[in-house]
């Protein structure tokens, strides 16, 4: 077959769905053949979007003079040059050159880091091939291809539909309108604008309701998104609500600093000091104590905790996320799936006259069923069993298939499970479809908590069978049926005692019923309350996950809130709740359990502070979701919230932390999220919180790191002038030691492992600033004791006779020496560099090295001697360096261990 005409062209929403499948010489019901795929597949290329435009090499480079600071020192290498200093003014330039360049790749690995992440989260499709039903990866879809969609999918491609039930779509990614748009399969005028296209749905658009099957028409940059991708570019955003307040810092400081430097260059004129000279200090001031590596080492550390957490499986999609994982108070975790396996077995099954226990796990179809004395139960003698077997396995849209000793499942693990067992009893799916036609369904949701489905008998009745909650069972209905067949009026308060005997055993409880048989019976939802006969109950184990009781508890020592939200029942909800700690008694939330019921009953005055207190909130909506996250925040808490429904995505939005299921999720739960658990593990979660922790600690680190130098060059300038004295370093030895130090030393600190109690502390206050005063006390003792060292080293070695370059280069010596030794103080606020070992962190000892190198090269290379107007040092000189940055290394031990004591007291 010849591949299509290239299909962009063709205006498919103003033809009939039969022209669209004869224009892509397709199959409305069998859609492609493999092979044709294959060909097409090679012709059109992969089904994926377009790279954005982005920005070209050079603008991406002449951005990175895009900053206040390198104004001030383009600005001053100008000046410097007109007044002779070619040398300095070359300096100036090449330390601007190397801050662009080393901008430049930093944040190209950045944004590298966050491209990837993307690939992490895939996005399949279902795609009906040679006349089977099957999940592709959205990127092997071509022209021509049958494509399923249902409420929660990304649309993988653009779509002419061919047939559809109560579709809605929500098109805010290509038209912005927010409001979900119905769509149908109606031909339309051949003008009609992209958002009034009812027979079409785009790629990237989500669905929110409803099914549909149609014709991929394009795809990949053919697609509408792929037009507005390849026009606009979507830019990867780097920017955090922290990166942007420490650059409206750095701004403020930059003034400040350049005020304060015009003031010293107008103090030195008004003291009659040579012009030069003063203006080379007020430039030396000005780049002193501006701290240059501060945005760099802020965007790396960010996006070294993004890959990071993405080794623990968790994918960041928007970078704020990060900081905030690290203030969570509160983490709101769905029960099934999340907190457990979603794993299901039948355990037991009650009927009105019978008790059943079934043997076996998983979803192997080894296992019997026994009666309470252990015989076996028969489906013969027990028409109640043998209904609740049937219907359960009947009014199922799940399948078992096997792989040689393997069983795998399709669809959801109820549905699996009640399948399972039905097979354990001898009604295979062969046997069942004998005796029954699916002929209608009403499909299950969370609201309606259950699912119903009609059938023809072979003796062309129809029958209605259903499954669902239990208390929802019992109000559709009136009668319950015995073991000879008969039907008897339901014994609501046995039913429920039954259910709530089962739930507390952490079983998932779901009740069957059978409907009224006849020729025709109305088959809508109104008319199923009260005429249904229940025939039993299945309780099915869903074993807790392993590593969940654990991260249960690291979080609660970490001082955040696990709160259970579930739409499963009160009973089996809070047995699973204790089995992982998320109810405990030591805790003091015993007992905690909240109903949607009563969450509905309350007060909204008495809201918030219930919701606070409550660890389990079962029978809830996904509307109630949405208030629960935003009581928690009038509460002041920081939330994050898992989600996996198209009707969490509201709540995901709201929460700080909103965190789609990867593997079980919808599209439109990943798509409203912040972050991914590729795992769908409530364990991965509590890892990603110890990670933003980690970042925001080494943030804080950099930063009481870097800042001393900043302050302490500052002060030796301002001295200086106030005295009138020479500088003991000039502005181009400050660049050399700020730019070194800055890549050389500070960066590996983006590196650091997290400390061991980074889990056994409070949250961190969002609005907390980065310096705890104690941090500012440390970093005025570092600073103070860098200047003494600096200037009495300048000192003390002009008066033994050293030449001024000799002093400089000692005091400049000072800066890195210190700076190194005080890099391993700052890997721990709390514990002594000996504490935590020289060796946890190898590319500190590189960086180290790497320093030592500079240093080396820039006291003894002729070269950079005269470009950095600095001179050979002896031994002697290196020994007093050494004793200073001891001395500085026991100062800062001995105030850890002060204030140790002091907090232990
Ligand atoms: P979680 O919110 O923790 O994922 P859940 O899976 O129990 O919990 P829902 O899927 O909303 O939440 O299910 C609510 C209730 O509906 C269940 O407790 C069960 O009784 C019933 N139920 C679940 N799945 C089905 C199904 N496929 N058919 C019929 N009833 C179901």
């Amino acid at each position: 077959m010849a591949a299509p005409a290239p299909v962009a062209m063709s205006a498919h929403h103003g033809m009939s769905g039969h022209e669209v499948v004869l224009l892509l010489e397709t199959d409305p019901h069998r859609g492609l053949n493999g092979d044709e795929a294959t060909e097409r597949a090679r012709r059109f290329g992969l089904n994926v979007l377009p790279q954005p435009a982005g920005a070209g090499l050079l603008v991406r480079i002449l951005r990175q003079f895009h900053h206040p600071l390198i104004y001030v020192l383009l600005v001053a290498g100008v000046v410097t040059a007109l007044l002779g200093e070619y040398v300095d003014s070359a300096v100036i330039f090449g330390v601007v050159f190397v801050n662009a360049v080393v901008g430049y790749i930093q944040e190209s690995r950045a944004e590298a880091a966050l491209q990837s992440l993307r690939a992490m989260v895939h996005t399949v499709a279902r795609v009906v091939r040679d006349g089977r039903e099957r999940t592709v990866e959205s990127e092997q879809l071509v022209p021509g291809d049958l494509v399923l969609v249902e409420a929660g999918d990304k649309v993988p491609a653009d779509i002419r539909l061919l047939r559809q039930t109560e579709l809605r779509v929500d098109e805010s990614a290509l038209t912005g309108e927010s409001v979900s748009v119905p769509k149908d399969d109606v031909v339309l005028p051949d003008p009609t604008v992209v958002a009034d296209r009812r027979n079409m749905v785009h790629s990237s658009t989500l669905v929110t309701a409803g099914t549909g099957a149609g014709i991929v028409v394009a795809t990949g940059a053919e697609t509408e998104i792929g037009e507005i991708h390849r026009l606009v570019g979507a830019a990867t955003t780097l920017a955090t609500p922290l990166t942007a307040k420490l650059a409206q810092f750095s701004k403020v400081l930059t003034v400040g600093i350049l005020g304060l430097a015009a003031l010293t260059f107008a103090i030195g004129l008004l003291r009659r000091q040579d012009a030069v000279e003063t203006f080379t200090a007020a430039i030396a001031l000005a780049v002193a104590a501006i701290p240059e590596g501060l945005p760099a080492a802020v965007t790396i550390t960010l996006a070294i905790g993004v890959s990071r957490m993405a080794k623990r499986r968790a994918v960041i999609r928007r970078l704020p996320a990060v900081e905030t994982l690290g203030s969570t108070t509160v983490i709101c975790a769905d029960k099934t799936g999340t907190l457990t396996e979603n794993q299901m077995t039948v355990r037991e099954i009650w009927t009105a006259d019978e008790w059943v226990q079934v043997t076996g796990s998983g979803y192997a179809v080894d296992g019997v069923l026994l009666t309470h004395d252990g015989r076996p139960a028969s489906i013969e003698t027990n028409a109640a069993l043998r209904w609740t077997l049937l219907a359960g396995a009947a009014c199922n849209d799940a399948a078992l298939t096997r792989a040689g000793e393997r069983w795998d499942i399709v669809g959801d693990p109820t549905e699996a499970a009640m399948l399972v067992v039905a097979a354990k009893a001898g009604l295979t799916p062969e046997s069942r479809a004998e005796s029954f036609t699916r002929v209608g369904a009403i499909p299950f949701s969370s609201e309606r908590q259950y699912m119903a489905t009609l059938h023809r008998s072979d003796r062309d009745d129809d029958v209605v069978l259903v499954k669902g909650a239990v208390e929802r069972m019992v109000e559709l209905c009136s009668t319950q049926m015995c073991a000879d067949g008969s039907c008897r009026s339901i014994d609501r308060p046995a039913v429920l005692e039954a259910a709530e005997g089962l739930a507390a055993k952490g079983l998932r409880v779901l009740a069957i019923g059978v409907g009224p048989s006849g020729d025709p019976v109305e088959f809508t939802e109104n008319a199923l309350v009260g005429s249904m006969t229940l025939t039993g109950l299945q309780a099915m184990l869903d074993p807790p996950r392993a590593a969940a009781t654990s991260a249960v508890s690291v979080c609660h020592s970490a001082g955040i809130a696990v709160k259970m939200i579930t739409g499963d029942n009160a009973g089996t909800a809070s047995a699973i709740a204790a089995a992982v700690g998320v109810l405990d008694d030591r805790t003091g939330t015993h007992g905690m359990v909240l109903t949607g019921a009563d969450l509905a009953a309350l007060p909204s005055e008495e809201f918030p502070e219930a919701v606070e207190r409550a660890s389990v909130f079962a029978r809830v909506s996904p509307e109630q979701k949405l208030r629960l996250v935003e009581a928690l925040q009038d509460k002041g808490h920081v939330v994050a919230m898992t989600g996996d429904g198209v009707n969490d995505a509201p709540a995901l939005r709201q929460a700080n932390i909103g965190v789609a299921m990867g593997a079980s999720g919808t599209e439109v739960a990943k798509d409203a999220a912040d972050m991914v658990l590729t795992d769908d593990d409530f364990a991965t979660i509590e890892a990603a919180v110890e990670e933003g922790r980690g970042v925001f600690d080494n943030l804080t680190k950099f930063i009481t790191w870097t800042l001393p130098t900043n302050i302490g060059q500052g002060l030796v300038i301002v001295t200086a002038i106030a005295l009138g004295t020479s500088l003991p370093i000039l502005p181009t030895q400050i660049l050399w030691i700020n730019m070194t130090t800055a890549v050389a030393l500070g960066l590996m600190l983006a590196f650091e492992p997290k400390e061991a109690d980074v889990m056994t502390r409070p949250p961190r206050d969002p609005g907390q600033s980065l310096l705890t005063r104690a941090l500012v006390g440390r970093i005025l003792l570092v600073s103070t004791l860098l200047v003494a060292g600096a200037w009495w080293l300048f000192e003390w070695e002009l008066a033994n006779g050293a030449t001024l370059p000799e002093a400089r280069t000692a005091a400049i010596n000072v800066f890195a020496v210190v700076q190194s030794f005080y890099l391993f103080s700052c890997r721990s606020f709390t514990h002594s560099a000996w504490r935590i070992g020289f060796f946890t962190n190898h590319w500190l000892i590189v960086g180290v090295a790497t320093q030592a190198i500079l240093q080396l090269a820039i006291t003894y290379l002729p070269a950079m001697n005269t470009v950095f107007q600095t001179a050979p040092l002896d031994v002697g000189v290196w020994l007093r360096i050494l004793a200073i940055a001891v001395v500085v290394s026991v100062a800062v031990g001995a105030e850890k261990w002060l204030r140790a004591r002091r907090t232990a007291q």
